[in-house]
């Protein structure tokens, strides 16, 4: 109440000098001072460990951002009891004065997003303009959430029975373990842990290995907040040594993870277990994987199509959840569309993000350049190679987790590259002879996450609306960049289970309603 109506965080606008000045300048002071140590953050004070790992610039691995301490099981156990000590008082705060927490929390992002942007150019190797967006969706998620929460704050009145007062209302439901992915470091981050926080549950975060000292900057944002002590614990850790223990904690409440199927479906089955002393049934949100079409109809505007596909598959060398992986085209276009979109990927620039003038740089780290290496050779394999381009080799000589941009038509519903989720630069193309087809290969993955279909025809798009079935669908668009509230956004089947980030019905699941009926 007394806020101004929620609106997104504006994208960069590179045309203002100083916008374009602020990010070499970041990149220079955080150059002067990184490398060092990165402790962990539990109960209000930094926490070494003997085991740590460093986080280093995917474009030049010789150059290490942060020494960051990993927890072990025993961090693990403080983090959580400290987190179960902070609760009670946390969760009777009242909703309101938990929102401006969050509010001061954003005012935070906005005073220091150049900084935080320039962090992930070096550290998982975003583009500038796409770095931005991610602090950007940060601070959309913190100012959406304090509403939402003032929102849901209220006690609501239930029914109009006469001689009686029912109330429904909604209470934090214990420690939030809150496990989140590198691709979107800051937003992902960022929009679970504040979802947790603003209703009531204490924190156990852990970051990626490959975004910590991103994932450490949570720290100095909910310092910045005056959170109390134990209600934000930063805690990363080797998912292989401390995943599961957390996971397993029988004090942890709920927990809130996004990243790979596999992960989330090992999460899911291992938190349906109850442990000794366990006193709740764990709430696990999920958020994972896409296989992600875009479908070309046989009137689309090729102009806007082929850009849209060329971004939403290379855009941070297409490792987004919401990446287009398969180009679905109708055959009466085909061989123009392919035509354009092979001629516009190989008149892109490849090299480190940190140069803006490159379109796509290296891929996160040495295990994601290997993966997507090994599905480069299945695409070769299944399908018939469009484009292979490989940085030059003077940018390769850096030793930077490069893989090849690629493009492989003559894939089926069938081919491995169609059904597998990839998560780097690996372009799928597949024919349709007409919507019907195009819509049927669409939705022939166990994923439903985003999609996109470019279309004149009213009746087509009409069509995909019904039968285009997937969490975020987008028409005449293409599928990544979700925004906060416009764009809520989660998927279904294996893409996870829970409601949409950003979206209305949210903050429910950090939340047990309670009813109090009073005979008045
Ligand atoms: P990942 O599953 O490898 O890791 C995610 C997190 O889980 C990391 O913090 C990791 O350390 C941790 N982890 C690993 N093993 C664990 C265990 N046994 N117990 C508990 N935690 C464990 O995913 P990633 O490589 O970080 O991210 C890429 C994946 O995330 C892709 O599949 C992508 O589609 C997905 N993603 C989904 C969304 C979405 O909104 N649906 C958004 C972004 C990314």
């Amino acid at each position: 109440e007394g806020l101004p109506r929620f609106r997104n965080y504006p994208p960069v606008d590179f045309t203002v000098p100083a916008e374009r000045a602020a990010y070499p300048a970041s990149m220079a002071r955080l150059r002067a001072a990184m490398g060092k140590q990165v402790p962990l953050f539990i109960n209000g004070k930094d926490v070494t460990t003997d085991d740590t790992l460093d986080s280093y610039n995917p474009a030049d691995p010789g150059e290490i951002l942060g020494t960051v301490c990993q927890a072990g099981v025993a961090e693990v156990d403080a983090a959580v009891e400290a987190a179960r000590e902070a609760y009670f008082a946390w969760r009777d705060v009242p909703p309101e004065e938990r929102a401006q927490a969050l509010l001061k929390a954003a005012a935070y992002l906005k005073a220091n997003v150049h900084d935080l942007a320039a962090l992930q150019v070096l550290e998982v190797g975003k583009q500038w303009d796409q770095a931005q967006a991610d602090v950007g969706e940060a601070i959309d998620f913190l100012e959406y959430y304090a509403r939402e929460m003032i929102r849901l704050g209220k006690p609501r009145r239930m029914g109009r029975a006469p001689g009686e007062m029912s109330h429904l209302f909604y209470q934090g439901k214990g420690v939030a373990a809150v496990i989140a992915p590198w691709n979107f470091p800051m937003a992902i981050s960022v929009g679970m842990v504040s979802a947790a926080i603003v209703c009531g549950n204490p924190v156990v975060y852990k970051p990626a290995g490959s975004s910590s000292c991103v994932g450490r900057a949570l720290v100095d944002m909910w310092k910045a907040a005056g959170l109390p002590d134990g209600v934000f614990n930063y805690c990363p850790g080797r998912g292989s040594v401390m995943g599961d223990h957390l996971v397993d904690h029988p004090d942890v409440a709920l927990i809130a993870f996004t990243g790979s199927m596999e992960v989330g479906l090992r999460i899911q089955e291992r938190a349906a277990v109850a442990q000794p002393g366990q006193q709740h049934c764990k709430r696990v949100i999920a958020e994972m994987g896409g296989k992600n079409a875009t479908i070309i109809d046989d009137d689309a505007d090729l102009d806007e199509a082929v850009l849209g596909v060329l971004y939403s598959a290379f855009g941070f060398q297409g490792q987004k959840c919401s990446a287009c992986s398969r180009v679905i085209v109708l055959d009466a276009v085909y061989d123009r569309f392919v035509g354009r979109l092979t001629q516009a990927a190989k008149s892109i620039k490849l090299g480190p993000a940190e140069n803006p003038a490159n379109y796509m740089g290296p891929v996160v780290d040495k295990a994601a350049q290997e993966n997507v290496l090994r599905y480069v050779k299945i695409a070769e394999e299944e399908g018939r190679v469009l484009v292979k381009r490989s940085v030059s080799d003077d940018v390769k000589a850096t030793g930077g987790c490069y893989v090849p941009l690629t493009i492989v038509e003559n894939i089926t519903k069938e081919h491995r590259i169609a059904q597998e989720e990839v998560f780097g630069p690996v372009l799928a193309v597949m024919r349709a002879k007409d919507m019907d087809e195009a819509i049927d290969i669409a939705n022939s993955t166990r994923f439903a996450l985003t999609g996109a279909v470019y279309s004149r025809s009213p009746h087509h798009l009409e069509q995909v609306y019904r039968d285009f079935r997937v969490g975020n669908l987008y028409l005449n668009k293409h599928s990544v960049g979700a925004l906060v509230e416009r764009h809520a956004f989660g998927g279904f089947k294996m893409s996870g289970v829970g409601s949409k980030s950003g979206g209305p019905d949210y903050l429910l699941q950090f939340m047990d309603p309670r009813l109090v009926c009073e005979n008045t």
